[in-house]
Formats: structure tokens, sequence, C-alpha cells
């Protein structure tokens, strides 16, 4: 079967003496892998179309479960991320992030326009990196089915004016003035689902917490057109989103490790 779809590669793998494996995102049919025979040969037409971080259009021809590239044009190629080390070890966190919260076969229009945006975000420093990079994790853990309610606090039910606790493995929200009334232990036993036995709690102040329910809520369009000034609620929101995005998707990322050790 033959089929053609716009897709954003994820990661490549390369193997044999020419051959590399691409991991796309496509909007239909989500996660998939396809063999790209050649691409690494110097005569090879379709070496733009399956680097890292290009979105495109491809050709494909499936076989029993394996899926062969047959051709490919590249529509955007992100070519400001390749010159500069940070915003290509950037891009590849984002992507293996989106390859963790999508599926093959499961559609992916929603997370696929969001990584686009991200990759253009990125290349064109429309934000500081370290802002684009905690909208992203915030949107995407959401999207996993992880979204927190940051409207009030889960106990006193007050909508908050200042600082307040995020409760990462409950998704929520404490004033200050019910942690103080309420142990640590209980908050914990008080918790959803009894799976989560760490209690892991990230300060927010009123700047920070406005942050966080602008990434959360903003239209796609919109998702990086807002200003922290106060540089101490940027880092409490940069932290909460990569601490809740860890703890939720359960696992650390090498290319989150690279990241960090070239980020300025
Ligand atoms: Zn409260």
């Amino acid at each position: 079967m033959l089929f053609s779809t716009d897709a954003l590669v994820l990661r490549c793998l390369d193997t044999g003496d020419y051959d590399r494996i691409l991991t796309l995102l496509t909007p239909e049919k989500g996660r998939i892998s396809v063999i790209a025979k050649g691409v690494r040969s110097p005569r090879s037409k379709f070496a733009p179309a399956s680097q890292p971080y290009t979105y495109g259009n491809y050709e494909i021809y499936r076989k029993g479960d394996t899926n062969w590239l047959r051709s490919g044009s590249v529509t955007e190629f992100f070519s400001d991320i390749r010159a500069d080390i940070e915003k290509l070890a950037l891009s590849a966190y984002i992507c293996d992030v989106a390859a963790e919260v999508t599926g093959e076969q499961v559609p992916a229009v929603d997370i696929l326009r969001m990584t686009l945006n991200t990759l253009y975000a990125i290349a064109k420093e429309i934000r500081p990196a370290a802002d684009i990079k905690a909208v992203y994790e915030f949107r995407t853990v959401g999207y996993a089915g992880y979204m927190p309610d940051v409207s009030r606090c889960a106990f006193c039910h007050d909508p908050g004016t200042g600082a307040v606790y995020l409760d990462v493995m409950n998704g929520r929200l404490i004033c200050p003035g019910c942690l103080n009334r309420r142990p640590a232990e209980q908050i914990r036993d008080e918790a959803s689902d009894p799976v989560y036995e760490r209690s892991v709690l990230m300060p927010l102040s009123s700047p920070a917490l406005a942050a966080v329910r602008y990434a959360l809520a903003a239209l796609p369009e919109r998702m990086f057109s807002f200003r922290i000034t106060d540089p101490g609620a940027g880092r409490e929101f940069h932290k909460a989103a990569e601490t809740y995005l860890l703890n939720h998707l359960e696992r650390g990322f090498d290319s989150l490790d690279f990241y960090k050790s070239v980020a300025k």
C-alpha cells in the first residue's frame, strides 16, 4: 500500500552503509517508523527530507508491518536550528518528548502542530529558550492526560493571588495556609491515586502561577505570547514544568541532560 503524508522527523537511526530509520510524527497515523534506503548516499535526492527536525511530505510504501520511504520533499527545514548547538539540543529533547507522548496509529494533529510551533519558536528565538521549553513541557504533559487543575487551592478552593505550591503527583495546587494545617503525610494520604507515594511540591509565586495558567490555557497560536519579567518567577516556572513532566512520564531523557550541558 502506498500512501502520502505530511510528517515531522522526530529522530533518525543510521543503519547499514547508507540507510536510516526515521521516526515520523504524522497527523493521521501518529508516530511511525520508516526505513529510508540509501538516503545517506551522496547521490540521494531525499537526504534533506531525512534529517531530524525536518517537516515535509513523504510518500511511503507499506508492506506487512514495515514502512519504506519512497520519496520525501521538504516543507520546512528549520535551518536556524541547525547552526546552533543549544537550539539543536533543545529541539532533540522536544522531539523525544513528542515521541514519548504519541502512539503508533493514534492521530496526532494537535501535538504535531504544537511541536512545529515550538520548533519554529526555538528557531526564531521568539521567547527565551527556557520559557519555550517550559510551555511545551506543561502542554504536552497535559496532552498526555495529566492536566493539572491550577484554578484554585484543592483544599480551601481559594483561587489564590499569592504564592502557592504545585502538588506535582496529584496535579493540583495547595496554598501555604492549607499546607501548614496539614502534615505532609496527610496530603499524601489524600492522594486520589494510591500509586503515588511521593509528594513533590513546587513553589509558585504569583507571576509563576500566572505563567503556568497561561501555558496550559492559551490557544496554540498564542502559546508563547507572554512574558515573565521577574527572573525568580521564571526559574520557578521552568523548574515546575520540567519536574511535572519528568514525574508524570516517569522517565528521564538523555537529550535533556545534553541540553542542560550546553544551555547558557
Ligand atoms: Zn488552601
